[in-house]
């Protein structure tokens, strides 16, 4: 699938914009602070309907305006589709083909867009945060039903953590706490298995690729770390039963602490290469070629969900990459995945595939 046309309204520094897109490759060119990654965010935006770089909406309409908008038009394999996306202080408002989508649920999944930026090599090293985010993304990419479920949980969590703090300062009838306690492990018990099952399937792919590029074929594993513990093969009714037994086993110290301490957002992933952990023992240079190996284990993962490539969004990372990797992943995208590149100059990218692509130049948000 592609973006062939990308409409921006008040967005970030962005008055208006109105841009043709290449099937192929895109690079937007610019000095700093231009609206590069505006414009990239932009179209993440347009799929995700929520940005990579805040949780906060408001950010993204542009300074003194009430509205933002996006909209795009997108050619598929045997279909073509205008999505728009409109945010404001009241919420957000998505259309398919003209028609308002009351769920946002319904909206997402049509334009999958895979996004890779300087955080995400720091994937392996950084924090635990940095892993789960990316295992929600990801995973929200191929099911959006996953990120109603994580909304929800994290609805309750805040919830329960609420309750928690006001029974340690004895202020709130215990009673609410196993309503609360219940809901959260359904939920619970739901995103670990997802998470589980998400990582298996992203591991047959990302594997041979880190095979391909590294010199000496190294493997890849991913694992997924829960804060509670169950494996990958449990059933949906075993995990909630877990879920509630250990929550009552720790309900007291649940309370002394005023929070949840057990939980998806509590998990980890661990990453092995030739059954070495990554974060612990690899060098700069293997961590980096994880994070590379899992970014294309996506795009080809999402082909085989969704049945095309998504669009893919690389954000300052080309110039951080050696050359070895940016080969590898030119090469990987050439011709069959619709890419957008920011950069300041194109001058140290000698791959033909960038020296052949559509150039756009931003500069004060034009
Ligand atoms: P770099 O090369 O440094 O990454 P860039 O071209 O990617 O630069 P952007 O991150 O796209 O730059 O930001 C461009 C400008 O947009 C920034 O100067 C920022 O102050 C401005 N900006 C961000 N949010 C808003 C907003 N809501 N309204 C208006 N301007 C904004
Ligand atoms: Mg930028």
């Amino acid at each position: 699938m592609h973006i062939q046309h990308l409409k921006l309204t008040n967005y970030r520094n962005i008055a208006r914009a109105d841009i043709e897109f290449s099937p192929e490759v895109n690079v937007l060119l610019g000095q700093n602070a231009q609206g590069k990654t505006n414009v990239m965010e932009a179209a993440y935006v347009l799929g995700m309907a929520k940005s990579h770089r805040t949780p906060r909406d408001k950010e993204l309409i542009k300074w003194d305006e009430t509205y933002a908008k996006i909209e795009g038009d997108i050619v598929k394999k045997n279909s073509s589709l205008s999505m728009r996306l409109v945010i404001s202080e009241q919420g957000k408002k998505a259309r398919l083909n003209q028609l308002e989508q009351k769920k946002l649920s319904m909206y997402l999944g049509a334009l999958n867009v895979v996004m890779f930026a300087p955080e995400d090599l720091h994937l392996v090293k950084g924090s635990p945060q940095v892993r789960r985010r990316f295992l929600d993304m990801e995973i929200g990419q191929v099911s959006p039903m996953y990120m109603h479920h994580l909304s929800t949980y994290v609805k309750v969590l805040k919830q329960r953590n609420q309750l928690l703090k006001n029974m340690q300062r004895k202020k709130q009838d215990p009673v609410m706490l196993d309503v609360l306690t219940e809901q959260l492990a359904d939920t619970a018990a739901t995103l670990t298995s997802k998470r589980f099952s998400f990582l298996a399937l992203l591991q047959q792919w990302a594997a041979p690729i880190h095979a391909g590029i590294t010199e000496q074929h190294e493997a890849l594993r991913v694992a997924y770390k829960p804060s509670l513990d169950v494996s990958a093969n449990e059933d949906l009714s075993t995990l909630v039963k877990k879920y509630l037994e250990k929550f009552q086993a720790i309900r007291e110290k649940e309370i002394e602490r005023g929070s949840t301490l057990i939980g998806p957002h509590r998990d980890d992933l661990l990453f092995y290469v030739n059954e070495k952990e990554v974060q612990t023992y690899g060098s700069q240079g293997q961590q980096r070629t994880t994070a590379l190996s899992l970014k294309l284990a996506e795009l080809e993962l999402i082909r085989h969900e969704v049945g095309e490539y998504p669009v893919l969004l690389l954000d300052d990372v080309l110039s951080e990459l050696d050359n070895s990797r940016q080969t590898h992943l030119l090469n990987t995208i050439q011709g069959k995945v619709q890419t957008f590149v920011t950069t300041t100059n194109v001058d140290g990218i000698e791959h033909d595939t960038i020296q052949k692509a559509a150039m756009f130049s931003v500069r004060h948000g034009d």
